[in-house]
């Protein structure tokens, strides 16, 4: 930070990971993207792992990602938070959202989706087909019966939960003004069948607790605060501002992927690379050949 910024401990921002795979150039556009946001405005920049999903989180990923962030020269401030020590206060808010007749047992299998997607093909949302809402229509006596032995998640009823909330609002500082739309990523899980908590009601939650007055984060999930904005005005939460920031692309101009095998950070750091010189290029606006921004 230089000198001349002033500490202003009304910005807080996140960077917020997920440990299931290695960190790739995106990551570092992104992580590089919020702390550069914290730092110009004097801010704290705090590091979040989100290691929900106990069976794809690995310790060595955790551990590759503080080593990646220190060779790119990205110090957080305060403890490294971790979602899995959070688990019980995301069970009191689904607790809470259930007690508001708002979430229903989903006992929909993959395979069930699957199926159903290739004879009563669903509108597309922003993350895959919009949920058929199958279990939304089980008589709730049924569902009780069926969710005591059965294995199922719980969906939000977004339609019931927009009669209650109406029409709300975020702003985002890089595409303006924005009116929620819940409705297009329709009835999301928010409790899965083999995690304790989903990503939307985990990120919602936790951007409250930590305080987070700026979401920095990529423009793929732009959509998600959708659902971010539904959660924060049922359960009485703030709405932080919101920046959205562009992608890095490869040269198909898609976006860069732990699944389509994106070179990840550790291979040029092992390999002797300097981090803090690829974010001097990032910050010229100057990309690996092949890599773009959106
Ligand atoms: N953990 C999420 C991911 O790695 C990001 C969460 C967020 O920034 O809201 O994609």
């Amino acid at each position: 930070m230089t000198s001349s910024v002033q500490l202003n401990p009304d910005i807080v921002v996140r960077f917020a990971p997920s440990p299931n795979g290695l960190l790739h150039l995106g990551h570092a556009y992104a992580a590089m993207v919020a702390h550069d946001f914290a730092r110009a405005r004097g801010g704290q920049f705090l590091l979040r792992i989100e290691d929900i999903d106990s069976d794809r989180t690995r310790p060595e990923f955790v551990t590759a990602i503080l080593d990646d962030l220190r060779w790119l020269g990205l110090n957080w401030d305060k403890q490294v938070i971790f979602q899995s020590e959070r688990l019980d206060s995301y069970a009191l808010a689904a607790d809470r959202l259930k007690e508001m007749g708002l979430l229903y047992p989903c006992f929909c299998t993959r395979s069930d989706m699957r199926k159903l997607q290739e004879y009563d093909p669903q509108p597309e949302g922003p993350d895959g087909p919009i949920y058929a809402g199958t279990c939304r229509h089980l008589d709730p006596d049924l569902a009780r019966k069926r969710a005591a032995t059965e294995p199922h998640g719980w969906r939000i009823d977004v339609a019931k939960a927009i009669a209650i909330t109406g029409p709300l609002k975020w702003t985002d500082e890089r595409h303006g003004a924005q009116l929620s739309h819940p409705e297009r990523l329709g009835d999301v899980i928010l409790v899965p069948k083999d995690t304790p908590v989903a990503y939307h009601l985990a990120v919602t939650l936790d951007d409250t607790r930590d305080g987070i007055t700026h979401v920095v984060r990529g423009d793929d999930l732009f959509a998600s605060t959708y659902i971010h904005r539904l959660l924060q005005a049922l359960l009485d939460l703030p709405t932080p501002v919101y920046f959205h920031h562009p992608l890095l692309l490869d040269e198909k101009g898609e976006k860069l992927a732990k699944s389509r095998g994106s070179a990840s950070l550790s291979v040029l750091r092992l390999a002797g690379h300097s981090g803090h010189r690829l974010l001097q290029d990032f910050r010229q606006g100057i990309f690996p050949v092949g890599i773009s921004l959106s």
